[in-house]
Formats: C-alpha cells, sequence, structure tokens
C-alpha cells in the first residue's frame, strides 16, 4: 500500500501532508504510478508535461488544453481531447490519470437530499451530500476525513482516524457531483455508474439562469475546513476559476468551528462567504460543547469576526447555532447572542439548527416551541435567524450526522476519545 497518510489521535492538531520524494506533492499516490492531474492548477500541470519531456513551449500549450478539458468539460478521458494529437493521447494516458473520488455508496432521502459514501485512492472514506431546494442546489463537500476536533453534538468527531484531504479530492467532489448531475456543458464526459439525477425526474427542473441544479456550495461536510487550510484554499480557487468550475465565491460559504488564527487568511485568500459554528453564548458551555472554545474564546472570535475581509451587510456572517435542549436555548442565551452581535457591530444572521441525533449522542434537541421563541427573540432584534430545516435525516446525511465507520462506540470510551483530542488540541 502507498503511504497513506494517515493520523492516529493524539498527534499534530493540525496535519499535513508530507511530500515524499518520487511523489508529486499534494497529490494522493496510485498504486499503478500515474498521476492524478485533478487538483492541480494549471502551472503545476505544465511542469509535470515538461519533466516527462515535453519541450516547455509544447507543456505550457498542452496544460492550457487540458485544463479546459478537465474543469471546463469534465472530461474523464484523454482520448475525448479532441484539440489534442491523437498520438499524444496515449503519451497522456500512460503517464496521468484524471481522478473522481471512487463512489462506495450513493443513497436518496426521501426528501431528494443525496449522500454518497466516496473513498480516496488508498482507501479512505468520507461523505458528500447534495441539497437540493426550490431555489438552488447546494453541495455540502468534505475537506478532511474524520475531524481532529471534538464537538460534543457531532458524529464526525467521534472518528478517530483523520488525514486531510488532498486539493483533488476536494476538487473532486464537486466535479462528481456535476458527472451526476449531467452538469458538464454538452459533449463532456459522463461516467458509466453513476445513477443520474435527471432521469428520474425528482429533482427535475433548472435553478440558475444558466440551468445549473448545482448552485451552492458549503464546506460543511466532514472535517474543519480550517485545519486544512491550503488544500482547501487551493481547491476553491479551482473551484471559482473562470476558466475552471466557474463558480462565484458569492455563492460558496465555509464553516468553521472557530480557528481564530486562520480567519482573515480565508477572507483574503478565497474571500468566500462565513460561516461560524458559535452554538453557544457562555464559556462554560461553548468549552463544553465547542471545546476549541478553551484555545480560541468566544471575545476572540467575534473580533476576527468584526475583522473578517469582506464581510458587510451584503455580505453577512452566518452564525450557526444548534439547539440543545436545556444547554443553550434558553431565552437568556438568546438575548446574549443578540447582545454579543450587536456589542461587536457584526454584519450577522443567525442559523438556528435543529440538533440532529446519532446514536449515543449526549443531547436531545430543543422542542419546536423553544426554538420558536430563541428565534423570536433574536428577530425582534432585527437580526435575522431562520430555522434550518433538517435535510436527509433518514439518511444520516444531515448536519453533524457523518461518519463513515460504522463502529459503534461506549460512552466510556466516546469520553477516552475526547479526552484523547483535547490533550492534542492542547
Ligand atoms: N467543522 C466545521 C464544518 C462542518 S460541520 C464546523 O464545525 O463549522 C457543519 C455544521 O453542522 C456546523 O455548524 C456544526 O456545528 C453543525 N453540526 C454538527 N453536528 C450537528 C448535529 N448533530 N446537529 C446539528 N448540527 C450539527
Ligand atoms: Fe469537527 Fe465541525 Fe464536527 Fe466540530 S462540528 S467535530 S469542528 S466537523
Amino acid at each position: 500500500m502507498p503511504d497513506t497518510k494517515l493520523m492516529q489521535i493524539p498527534g499534530h492538531i493540525d496535519p499535513v501532508p508530507v511530500p515524499r520524494p518520487g511523489l508529486v506533492e499534494g497529490v494522493t499516490p496510485r498504486e499503478d504510478g500515474r498521476v492524478d492531474l485533478i487538483g492541480l492548477p494549471k502551472k503545476r500541470i505544465a511542469e509535470l508535461f515538461e519533466t516527462a519531456g515535453l519541450d516547455a513551449r509544447a507543456a505550457k500549450l498542452r496544460a492550457k488544453q487540458v485544463f479546459h478539458w478537465l474543469y471546463h468539460r469534465g472530461v474523464i478521458d484523454f482520448e475525448a481531447m479532441t484539440d489534442i494529437a491523437k498520438a499524444m493521447r496515449p503519451w497522456l494516458a500512460a503517464r496521468f490519470v484524471i481522478g473522481r473520488p471512487e463512489i462506495v455508496e450513493a443513497q436518496h432521502s426521501s426528501d431528494g437530499t443525496r449522500k454518497w459514501l466516496l473513498r480516496t485512492a488508498d482507501g479512505h472514506d468520507f461523505e458528500m451530500v447534495f441539497i437540493p431546494d426550490a431555489d438552488r442546489g447546494t453541495l455540502c463537500v468534505s475537506s478532511q476525513v474524520g475531524c481532529t476536533l471534538n464537538c460534543r453534538f457531532c458524529h464526525t468527531g467521534t472518528m478517530r482516524l483523520v488525514r486531510n484531504l488532498t486539493t483533488g479530492e476536494i476538487v473532486g467532489q464537486v466535479m462528481l457531483a456535476r458527472d451526476a448531475l449531467g452538469e458538464w456543458p454538452k459533449g463532456g464526459g459522463t461516467m458509466a455508474g453513476l445513477d443520474d439525477f435527471d432521469e428520474d425526474g425528482e429533482d427535475g427542473g433548472s435553478y440558475s439562469s444558466d440551468g445549473r441544479l448545482l448552485t451552492n456550495i458549503v464546506m460543511m461536510g466532514m472535517g474543519e475546513p480550517l485545519y486544512n487550510f491550503d488544500n482547501v484554499r487551493d481547491a476553491l480557487r479551482l473551484v471559482m476559476d473562470g476558466d475552471g468550475l466557474a463558480l462565484s465565491k458569492r455563492r460558496i460559504t465555509l464553516s468553521t468551528s472557530g480557528v481564530v488564527p486562520r480567519m482573515a487568511q480565508c477572507g483574503e485568500e478565497i474571500g468566500v462567504n462565513l460561516a461560524v459554528s458559535l452554538h453557544a453564548v457562555t464559556k462554560e458551555v461553548r468549552d463544553e460543547i465547542v471545546p476549541i472554545n478553551k484555545k480560541y474564546g468566544i471575545e476572540e472570535l467575534l473580533q476576527a469576526c468584526a475583522d473578517y475581509p469582506g464581510a458587510s451587510n451584503a455580505r453577512r456572517i452566518t452564525f450557526e447555532y444548534v439547539m440543545l435542549k436545556d444547554r443553550n436555548d434558553s431565552d437568556e442565551d438568546a438575548r446574549e447572542l443578540v447582545r454579543l452581535i450587536k456589542r461587536y457591530k457584526l454584519p450577522a444572521k443567525v442559523n438556528l439548527i435543529p440538533f440532529n441525533p446519532w446514536p449515543g449522542a449526549p443531547y436531545e434537541c430543543s422542542s419546536p416551541e423553544r426554538v420558536r421563541a430563541f428565534s423570536d427573540i433574536v428577530f425582534a432584534a432585527g437580526i435575522s435567524a431562520p430555522v434550518r430545516t433538517p435535510r436527509g435525516r433518514d439518511i444520516d446525511a444531515a448536519c453533524g450526522q457523518l461518519k463513515t465507520a460504522a463502529e459503534k462506540k461506549s460512552r466510556a470510551e466516546l469520553e477516552r476519545l475526547y479526552a484523547e483530542k483535547e490533550k492534542a488540541l492542547g
């Protein structure tokens, strides 16, 4: 087996892929030795072509053509690249591949939500979710296999093994979704074996002016995206690149549990909308349910939000707030939330998320009346506070339900794991 770069908790909190001699940095090695081009920017593709024997000019030209076929047309076979000389195509195919994460399982919720269990070339499983709505289609993308953090209400936090996804594995999720939705421009590639969204008519209809179903991306799948900053940034750059997948940064939202030192960089270098998993307004409760709070407290976090580059009344920061019965859902909590948002003069909206249960979870969801009362208090202060409708609960695709290994842990085992993760967090 190639290097798995798998990380056992406890360990580094920010697992960084270590380049090894002979391997292409940031690309998951394949057993057949070929290099996956997905995830590489045009310049890197040109360098690889040059190393493989093309002269500099030819390498640059071919890289430009190949890049267009990869990201704009979605082809997965060099033979389909009709403006590349016939003789050259097998030369490319012998050295490179156009990868997609492998689909292990595809599930379909009764509400139209889709969840895919995906696998990396070196055998690690992660998940991706597509949520169709009346006026948009949102892809929920994972940034890590598992998560080094351990928010007490989140199933992903109970996973022991963690590995950063590569740039290609992150952007590959978006490409896979476009494959499945049949959304590449005409003449683009289609993948055999994928179930087709359009055929059953259920997701029919077009949401955007150009007729696309996939209109929005949220970095809200498995993992903490700001603990895998470089790969997330590079993947989102490919998604936003006009020659690439060409999705507007206004339609992309990155959610963080509060990795304060990376937030300004996120605004500057990626420029996407920010969502923050606040979930509590006192140190005592947030320390318990979002333990990264012990490292970066509420004040520091809200100051980083106030300083977030690009935030404005037109581009508000979303505060996610999971509703946990008798833990963070009182009228007093709602009033404190309003006070904090006003104190930091934040252009904010609040997203109230009914807690999605999972086996062994130590919390219950607040009652609908409580959620409504909480929402009303925030609304009355002039801050939008919609309640998020849980989607895909029947296939465990809702927020915080993602977890790949089907292992069950006892409460004592979970407490031990959480203690280990917190020790690693320092
Ligand atoms: N790690 C990032 C992004 C992934 S989680 C983060 O924490 O922000 C996406 C959202 O789902 C976060 O707001 C997270 O706190 C929330 N969430 C996690 N578990 C949940 C659960 N069981 N019920 C409802 N929301 C949950
Ligand atoms: Fe990780 Fe986010 Fe889950 Fe917390 S809520 S454990 S940061 S994925």
